[in-house]
C-alpha cells in the first residue's frame, strides 16, 4: 500500500517536481493549490500533510490550526519560504511537526517526510501481490500463504519492493536500511542481501534496473 500525502502548494512548477520527486519514491500524491481545495482534498486515506505557508487564499500556519483544532492528527510539514514571514515557533505552536525552508534539498524533505511517517501510527492495510502476502504485525512475508526464512534486512527490502510499483533506488534501499539500523550498510552489502533475498523469493521476482536500482515483478 503505497503511502499517501496531501501535497498543498501554489506554485505550479514547484508542485509539480514535487509530485514527481514523491510519486518516483512510491507515494501517491492528492495535490491541492490552495486553502480552499485543500479543505476539500483532506481525505481518509491521507497519511502526512505538507502544507505550503504561503497560499493565495490564506496561510498554512492558520490552516495547521484550524485543522488541529478539529481533531486532525495526521502528521504537518510545513514548506517556508526564506522571504516568507514564518516564525518557527508559531508554525510549531499551531501543531506543525516539521518545517522545511525553500529552497530546499530535495533529499532533505523526502528523509523529512518519511521520518514524520514512520512516527506516526502506520495504517495497516494487508498488501498481497503475486502470491507473496506482507504481514507488517509479525513482520512476515508469506509466499503461497508459507513464512520466507527472511533476515530484519532482507525483510525491510523485500517490504520496500513489494510497496512500490515504481523502481526502487539503490540509494534509497541504503538510506532506509542505515536510518532504521543505524548500522551502516555499504553498496556490496547491499548486492549481497540482494541475491539471497532473490534464493529465497525466486530471482524473476526482482528485476534489476542497471544504474538506478530494483523493481519488483508480480510474473515469474
Ligand atoms: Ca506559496
Amino acid at each position: 500500500m503505497n503511502p499517501v500525502l496531501l501535497l498543498i502548494e501554489d506554485d505550479a512548477v514547484l508542485r509539480g517536481g514535487l509530485m514527481e520527486l514523491f510519486t518516483r519514491e512510491g507515494y501517491r500524491v492528492i495535490e491541492a493549490g490552495s486553502v480552499r481545495e485543500a479543505r476539500q482534498k483532506k481525505d481518509e486515506t491521507v497519511q502526512g500533510i505538507v502544507l505550503d505557508v504561503g497560499l493565495p487564499d490564506g496561510d498554512g500556519v492558520s490552516l495547521c490550526r484550524e485543522w488541529r483544532a478539529q481533531g486532525e492528527t495526521r502528521p504537518i510539514l510545513f514548506l517556508t519560504a526564506k522571504d516568507e514571514e514564518f516564525d518557527v515557533v508559531r508554525g510549531l505552536d499551531s501543531g506543525g511537526n516539521d518545517y522545511v525552508t525553500k529552497p530546499f534539498r530535495m533529499q532533505e524533505l523526502l528523509s523529512r517526510v518519511r521520518v514524520l511517517l514512520r512516527n506516526s501510527p502506520p495504517r495497516k492495510a494487508a498488501l498481497s501481490r503475486g502470491g507473496f502476502d506482507l504481514d507488517e504485525e509479525r513482520m512476515q512475508v508469506l509466499k503461497n500463504g508459507e513464512a520466507l526464512p527472511l533476515t530484519l534486512t532482507e525483510y525491510k527490502i523485500l517490504t520496500m519492493l513489494l510497496e512500490s510499483k515504481a523502481v526502487v533506488s539503490r540509494d534509497r534501499l541504503l538510506q532506509v536500511l542505515w536510518d532504521d539500523g543505524g548500522k551502516f550498510i555499504d553498496d556490496n552489502t547491499l548486492s549481497v542481501h540482494m541475491s539471497r533475498l532473490r534464493e529465497k523469493v525466486g530471482a524473476d521476482h526482482i528485476r534489476t534496473v542497471r544504474g538506478v536500482g530494483y523493481q519488483w515483478s508480480d510474473i515469474m
